[in-house]
């Protein structure tokens, strides 16, 4: 058959996990052409996932401190929201980093395919050419065949099947679009990305219901640090309801009529302007012909890879959403360096003892390492260093003194193995203990290095102090 394009790395998919496997590669030496099917590089994350949800926390969180001034003395008026302008400064900020994306394409010779790429064989990919959005194709095919893969196909949002087609019921992509603010709104999923999406429309003005099957929100995170957060936040939302689902919905002309089951589902069908469901995310691996390239994909939609990001086709790699939990760019930023040092040949493999998850809203919530939960389902002795920020002259002076910081130490080692921050910022300050992990440092190390005074940052030291027993920081 005819051949349009050849090269010796082929990386399907621009999310972060496909465009650091194709730079990588090209620093590398290898000749590199990149699919996708969207006009611009960044996939999820910069299109549609973590960049503009933190672009419109960030104005977010700005809303509510200024509204939180009052009790310094200070007051401004009720915000004016101008949502175009408001949108309009959301996409800048992607337009900036995905054009800075292809600017790095082109310096290292990076050539772009865009279109819907599937595999014929095991060394060729057909591309159905896109114009305009994602799915219109322009009726135009080529041919790309490679010495090399990546896969970096991704994920999307899963629709729970009874919900009518209805644009007022939304995924996170069509929540991100803020078209406006509804008056009332129900996120289904109290998961990281509903809540991030819920605080950004509360703040906006909305009155939001959230429903949540299991019996507590942020599912992963250790529950003192998910309490601190709900005792925060259970003011800002209508109503939670855990142990409860949405189970039946209506459009109609008032609004979408929502029927609940389960513990603390209300008696009759609430009414709602937006409704978004952010119950999870699947894996593209179906969608890819790739049983054709003898790739094996589990009957979920991941792609099976070994710790050297190799399918069971050994000249094709895989890489970030696609090969399965935790669902993060930085975790797909880094198997995609492992796969293309891998596919030049390096002895590289993945081998994070931590992998952090952020819940960036207000208080946000990280951690890093095994949590509490896993280390007693695991039989796991460890003991705990936990400072509350009510002890850190910085919190107190930021208003803001409800967190802690928690850190877990093997027991026998005193090696840190695990950490939690809850409160303002956490995010940033969880990178310390991730670094801790990676280094085997132990509760001494953390303890005994100097921290900057007044700083959140304090209270890592703070914590391994009061793990060690000299905390002279509490009473
Ligand atoms: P993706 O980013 O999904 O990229 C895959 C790309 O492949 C897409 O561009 C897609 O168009 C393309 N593609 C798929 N199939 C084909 C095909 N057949 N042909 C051509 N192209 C194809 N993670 C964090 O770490 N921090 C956060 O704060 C964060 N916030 C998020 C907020 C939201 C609302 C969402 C939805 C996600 C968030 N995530 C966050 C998750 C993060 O976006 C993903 O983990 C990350 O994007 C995965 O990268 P990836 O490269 O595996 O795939």
């Amino acid at each position: 058959g005819k051949v349009d394009h050849e090269c010796d790395m082929l990386v399907l998919g621009a999310g972060p996990g496909g465009y650091s496997a194709a730079f990588r590669s090209a620093d590398l030496g290898m000749n590199t052409i990149i699919v996708e099917r969207y006009a611009t590089l960044g996939g999820v994350c910069l299109n549609v996932g973590c960049i503009p949800s933190k672009a419109l926390l960030h104005t977010a969180a700005i809303m509510d401190e200024v509204k939180a001034m009052v009790a310094h003395g200070i007051s401004y008026g009720a915000p004016k929201i101008e949502i175009d302008k408001l949108r309009a400064h959301k996409e800048t900020v992607i337009g900036k980093l995905t054009g800075g994306l292809a600017g790095m394409a082109k310096a290292r010779k990076v050539k772009t395919v865009r279109g819907i790429g599937r595999f014929l064989d095991a060394y060729h990919v057909e591309v159905e050419v896109t114009e305009g959005d994602s799915k219109k194709t322009n009726g135009q095919k080529e041919v790309i065949r490679f010495q090399k893969a990546i896969i970096a196909a991704g994920s999307q949002a899963v629709m729970l099947p009874f919900l009518p087609k209805d644009p007022r019921i939304v995924d996170s992509t069509g929540a991100l679009k803020l078209e406006k603010v509804p008056k009332r709104m129900l996120v289904i999923g109290g998961g990281i990305i509903g809540l991030e999406m819920a605080t950004v429309y509360s703040t906006l003005g909305s009155k939001i219901d959230i429903a949540e099957m299991l019996d507590g929100l942020m599912a992963g995170a250790d529950r003192d640090l998910e309490k601190v957060w709900e005792k925060v936040n259970a003011p800002r939302f209508d109503n939670i309801m855990l142990k409860t689902r949405a189970s039946k919905a209506e459009a109609k002309p008032d609004g979408i009529h929502v029927t609940f089951e389960g513990e603390k589902a209300p008696a009759t069908p609430q009414v709602y302007d937006l409704v978004l469901v952010a119950v999870g995310r699947t894996p593209n691996g179906k969608k890819l012909d790739a049983d054709k390239a003898g790739v094996a994909v589990d009957e979920r939609g991941f792609i099976p890879v070994d710790k050297q990001l190799r399918t069971n086709v050994s000249h094709i790699f895989a890489i970030g959403d696609l090969v399965g939990q935790p669902m993060l760019a930085h975790k797909a930023v880094h198997e995609a360096h492992v796969a293309a040092e891998v596919a030049a040949g390096h002895k590289a493999f993945f081998d994070a003892k931590q992998i952090p998850s952020v819940a960036y809203t207000d208080p946000e919530v990280a951690w890093a390492g095994l949590t509490e939960e896993q280390c007693k389902a695991q039989g796991i002795a460890y003991e705990k260093g936990l400072f509350p920020w009510a002890a850190s002259g910085r919190a107190i002076a930021n208003g803001r003194d409800e967190g802690f910081t928690k850190l877990l130490f093997d027991k026998e080692t005193h090696r840190i193995i695990g950490g939690g921050i809850v409160g303002t910022h956490a995010g940033d300050l969880i990178g310390e203990v991730c670094l801790a992990i990676e280094m085997g440092a132990d509760a001494v190390d953390i303890g005994k290095t100097i921290h900057p005074h007044p700083t959140l940052g304090e209270s890592v030291g703070m914590a391994a102090e009061v793990a060690h027993g000299t905390c002279t920081d509490l009473p």
